[in-house]
């Protein structure tokens, strides 16, 4: 007597070797999945090959009605024809443009600030570049901390305002198209992507966590919100407003600038040993302890757009499964509700069974096309950043005289940060 799952696996053969054409949809319940009612009901005539039932079903042998069809690029002579169409049905195409726009424009930003550095420190005689005031993204403290200003008093702070607008581009997109500003947008999710495929590149494989120790190292990366939140939710205005006035905030992207360019040895070896560690393991830094990771995680729960399985044409293959650089199980789902997803649509693209898998809304909705799906995560993100700077509201109200004041006064204990607390200042400061 064949085993139970010997017997599944000869329904997976008989699959692979069954007439398409002959699909039945009635018959049996045992499964909710048509070709496998075929086989089970045709089992009998079935020749099984005992070596192949520890196989896995070769994609490529799907009936021809349920096989995906993979766009053909080469059959386009036109270059820009190409890479539009690629950019279209290939979401990891297009993924990996979006990223590597990002990441020059943050790049872009990182070279200004630089020059604008250069400019203060030299107390004005050096050449002069404008502060790029897309460096703000890079304050996410302050911004949540302008966040919660904004929203009890209604005003947006003329200290780091894009920073604000940033914070607000990253949720909504969160909220709408789950966490796809870190497989999409984010420069260091993009560094960290970059690293665990050099990663496998060198090794083969990247290391699996064990999910005993995997899960609790998850949890850190919410702890360090939790810490973030309570911290800010236990300030007042008066206290919010005494934050984003000091001289510290005001000069915080400067500090940060400082902070790397200057780098201690022990932040050195820090950042260092996370990005070995990046090599080895999938998204270290973001799967264990970024906590704005964390917060797009939690927000991207409520997001009505999840990776949704056709249980029904299914073929349990567990392509998308491997594909996945989150580690979440798809093809044991039927909505993907992990925190731990990124929408990067790697395990969509991966499915070899047409419309089995995709980002919708539900069930019974329609898929949303990879192309509508990217264009609305750079879309969001540009539309809400674009209004604030439509509006007057993207560029601080920090004077270049009042700069070079404060660039002369940037080592003094006045820009220092110690324990969670500004330095008190005065009116003049
Ligand atoms: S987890 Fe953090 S660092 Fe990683 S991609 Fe997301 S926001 Fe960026
Ligand atoms: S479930 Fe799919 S979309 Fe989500 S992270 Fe995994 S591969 Fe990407
Ligand atoms: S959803 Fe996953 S397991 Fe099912 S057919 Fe697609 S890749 Fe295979």
């Amino acid at each position: 007597m064949r085993s139970e799952s010997n017997e599944m696996m000869s329904e997976e053969m008989c699959v692979v070797s069954g007439d398409p054409s002959n699909l039945r949809t009635a018959g049996t319940k045992i499964s909710g999945n048509p070709i496998r009612r075929e086989s089970i009901a045709e089992r009998s005539s079935c020749d099984i090959d005992p070596a192949a039932l520890t196989a896995r079903p070769d994609p490529k042998k799907i009936p021809a009605q349920l096989r995906k069809e993979f766009p053909r690029f080469q059959d386009e002579t036109r270059r820009h024809r190409k890479i539009l169409i690629r950019l279209k049905e290939d979401s990891q195409f297009a993924r990996s443009t979006v990223q590597l726009s990002f990441a020059l424009l943050c790049i872009w930003i990182g070279i200004e600030f630089a020059f604008f550095v250069k400019w203060g420190m030299s107390g004005g005689t050096a050449p002069f570049v404008g502060r790029p005031p897309g460096v703000e993204g890079f304050l996410p403290i302050s911004a949540l901390i302008s966040l919660k200003y904004w929203l009890h008093t209604g005003v947006v702070n003329s200290v780091h305002p894009s920073g604000l607008f940033i914070l607000v581009a990253i949720v909504v997109v969160s909220l709408l198209l789950k966490k796809a500003f870190c497989s999409w947008l984010c420069p260091i999710g993009t560094l960290s992507e970059s690293l665990w495929l050099l990663g496998q590149r060198l090794f083969g494989r990247n290391l699996k966590i064990n999910r005993w120790i995997d899960y609790p190292l998850r949890s850190l990366k919410y702890f360090l919100l939790l810490f973030f939140v309570y911290s800010i939710w236990q300030m007042d205005v008066a206290a919010l407003k005494t934050f984003i006035d000091s001289p510290y905030n005001k000069m915080a992207d400067v500090k940060m600038y400082m902070f790397f360019a200057d780098i201690t040895t022990f932040a050195l070896w820090t950042i260092i040993i996370l990005a070995l560690l990046s090599v080895v393991v999938k998204n270290f830094w973001c799967r264990y302890l970024c906590p704005y990771g964390a917060l797009l995680g939690a927000v991207s729960w409520l997001s009505p757009l999840k990776i949704t399985r056709d249980v029904t044409t299914c073929i349990d293959c567990e392509l998308c499964t491997k594909a996945c650089p989150s580690g979440v199980k798809v093809h044991a789902e039927r909505r993907v509700w992990s925190d731990e997803c990124m929408a990067c649509l790697s395990c969509v693209e991966a499915c070899p069974v047409k419309e089995c898998l995709s980002m919708k809304s539900g069930s019974s909705a329609r898929a949303t096309p990879r192309w509508v799906f990217a264009t609305l995560i750079v879309g969001v993100f540009v539309a809400i950043t674009g209004m604030a700077m439509l509006a007057g509201k993207w560029h601080n109200g920090i004077s270049n005289e009042e700069y070079l004041r404060r660039f002369q006064n940037i080592n003094t204990p006045l820009y220092q940060h110690s324990g969670g607390e500004v330095p008190a200042y005065g009116p003049n400061d």
